[in-house]
């Protein structure tokens, strides 16, 4: 499972966060200042750091002297959003750099794509009853194996990947079939059907109307 650190000294903020990001399949850590973010980083490893650059004791500035040893790859958030900030962010060895208020959507996908270019993609992930092993293209849902085509199992993982988040029809049909999506087409919906169909994916698998799909955990997750 990914970990991701989250220091952000606004609850509110950090709440929101976790629980998306738990939502998403992670596991997170909430800490609300400087110090207490460089105490649990020598004692603790991480996949992602999501950093508030205001912070009590220690600003996130600051932190990323303790941080940049580490190699872990970070993604500030901040209410500054005035351009030297943001060259201080990305030069002091920060991945990514997000201004407050944001859309969580946004923070979602730049997540995945830090993670991703770290290879720190998720090679086993589930659904329910629903396993599938990325490396070993295998997929099983209750215990039994079930054969999707090549295609079907690239939708599969990208529904995982970004679970309860809408993904758009042209983006989906870009990453998985990765020509310009044609309205007329009808393979994307095919394909979403036999999905829906093979794993039993009906009440999970929404369709958005005229926008695209996204795959729904229906669980609730306490935070
Ligand atoms: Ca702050």
């Amino acid at each position: 499972m990914i970990r991701i650190l989250i220091v952000e000294d606004e609850k509110a903020i950090s709440d929101l966060i976790r629980l998306n990001l738990t939502k998403a399949g992670h596991q997170c850590k909430c800490v609300y200042d400087g110090m207490t973010a460089a105490d649990i980083l020598e004692e603790e490893n991480f996949d992602l750091i999501i950093l508030d650059v205001m912070l009590p004791k220690l600003s996130g500035f600051e932190l990323m002297e303790y941080i940049r040893p580490l190699k872990i790859p970070v993604i500030f958030l901040t209410a500054k959003g005035t351009l030297e900030d943001r060259m201080k962010g990305l030069t002091s060895g920060a991945e990514d750099y997000m201004v407050k208020p944001f859309e969580i959507v946004e923070l979602l996908a730049r997540v995945n794509i830090v993670l991703r270019r770290y290879h720190k993609m998720e090679q086993k992930l589930q659904f329910n009853d629903i396993i599938v092993d990325v490396e070993n293209q295998t997929v099983t849902c209750g215990g039994q194996e079930a054969e999707l085509t090549p295609k079907e199992l690239e939708l599969l993982i990208l529904l995982l990947r970004n679970r309860n988040i809408t993904l758009f029809r042209e983006k989906i049909y870009e990453e998985i079939w990765g020509t310009e999506y044609s309205v007329e087409s009808r393979t994307l919906d095919l394909h979403i059907q036999r999905l829906r169909k093979k794993l039993d994916l009906g009440k999970s698998l929404k369709t958005v109307f005229k926008v695209g799909y996204r795959l729904e955990d229906t669980n609730e997750i306490s935070v």
